[in-house]
């Protein structure tokens, strides 16, 4: 097929234009290298660089690429900052999927496949997390992902044609396994890169938010998911649309593990020491977040592969460990 992959510049945009591309599809990436990187990007990638909010150049985009589905990864992803710049967040992730919508409806690109968040189940009522768990999103990034979730359904039911899956992320992790390309984000906030950090020295100490949640070692419990299983969903799901359908996946491992859990994982892993303090809770971190994602399994036949979180990390301590200054020193790939 030929798809564009928005966002193809980012931590996992990157790696889907990857496995697009070694399933034999025709990949063009858009991105305005706000937060992505040129360097995630192979030089024979058709690339484009330009803004969710330019419209016309997207449908041109689209016209003349003769774009069949469109993966949809190009957001910004923090809620610290989402928090203190909601409009901006709006702007991205909602606007910015209008106009991509609205590109895609003048060229007639029925094909939508939707990066969504498990932010947008809030403090969640139930856990496991279920696809029809009650969607209470607590922050403006979990709210913007939400809205164009919505938006999605009335679109489909104004065009019987259009189709869409929505996937919801669970804590997407790791690296590809030969390490080339990997997490990348600046400021960087996730768990995982930080302890690598905290290891390697590039950090001085990795801050344990939060030892009193009701979880058995007193620290939230998370559900990790390898990228490369995650993308995985992705093309399946690509591949299998047909006119007019319309699903919703969780996509995480179904496992939880608490932060003290990964620290002592990510030490067998890398055999360093990691520097450690325990400090405050972080603001509206959930104490636990663990998916159901049997419907995934289910329905689109997917199977993870990484089902041991000392193979996930090593995945990621490989990507770090040779580019510790993430793409910054990375010549641009072939
Ligand atoms: N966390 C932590 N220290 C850090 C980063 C994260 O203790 O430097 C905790 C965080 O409170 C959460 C878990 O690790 O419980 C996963 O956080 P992350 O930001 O990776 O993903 P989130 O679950 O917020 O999407």
């Amino acid at each position: 097929m030929n798809i564009l992959v928005t966002g193809g510049g980012g931590y996992i945009g990157s790696h889907a234009v990857r496995q697009l591309r070694e399933a034999g599809h025709a990949v063009v990436v858009l991105d305005n290298l706000v937060t992505g990187r040129r360097e995630a990007i192979p030089n024979d990638v058709p690339f484009y660089k330009i803004d969710l909010a330019e419209t016309e150049a997207i449908a041109q985009l689209l016209a003349n690429r003769r774009i069949e589905g469109v993966m949809h990864f190009a957001a910004l992803i923090q809620v610290g900052e989402s928090v203190q710049k909601p409009l901006l967040y709006y702007k991205n992730n909602t606007a910015g999927a209008i106009s991509l919508l609205t590109a895609m409806r003048q060229t007639g690109v029925k094909k939508f496949v939707f990066s969504s968040t498990a932010a947008t189940y809030g403090e969640p009522e139930e856990t496991p997390i279920y696809e029809t768990t009650a969607q209470k999103p607590i922050n403006p990034y979990g709210w913007s992902k939400w809205c164009v979730e919505q938006i999605l359904r009335n679109e489909a039911y104004a065009d019987r044609d259009f189709a869409f899956t929505i996937f919801r992320y669970f804590n997407v992790a790791g690296a590809t396994a030969d390490g080339s390309i990997g997490e990348s984000h600046d400021p960087e906030t996730h768990l995982i890169p930080n302890i690598l950090f905290a290891a390697m020295g590039k950090k001085e100490k990795i801050s344990v938010f939060g030892t009193d949640y009701p979880t058995p070692d007193g620290t939230c419990i998370r559900d990790y998911v390898h990228v490369d299983d995650l993308v995985a969903a992705h093309l399946f799901a690509m591949t299998a649309m047909k006119s007019g359908e319309t699903r919703y996946y969780n996509l995480g491992s179904g496992s939880g593990y608490s932060v003290k859990e990964m620290l002592d994982a990510a030490k067998t892993v890398t055999k360093r020491e990691i520097p450690t303090e325990y400090v405050a809770r972080r603001e509206g971190d959930p104490a636990i977040l663990l998916a159901n994602s049997d419907k995934a399994k289910k329905e689109l036949g997917w199977k993870p592969q990484y089902t041991d979180m000392a193979a996930i990390i090593e995945t990621a301590w490989r990507w770090h460990a040779t580019h510790p200054a993430g793409y910054e020193k990375t010549k641009r790939r072939q």
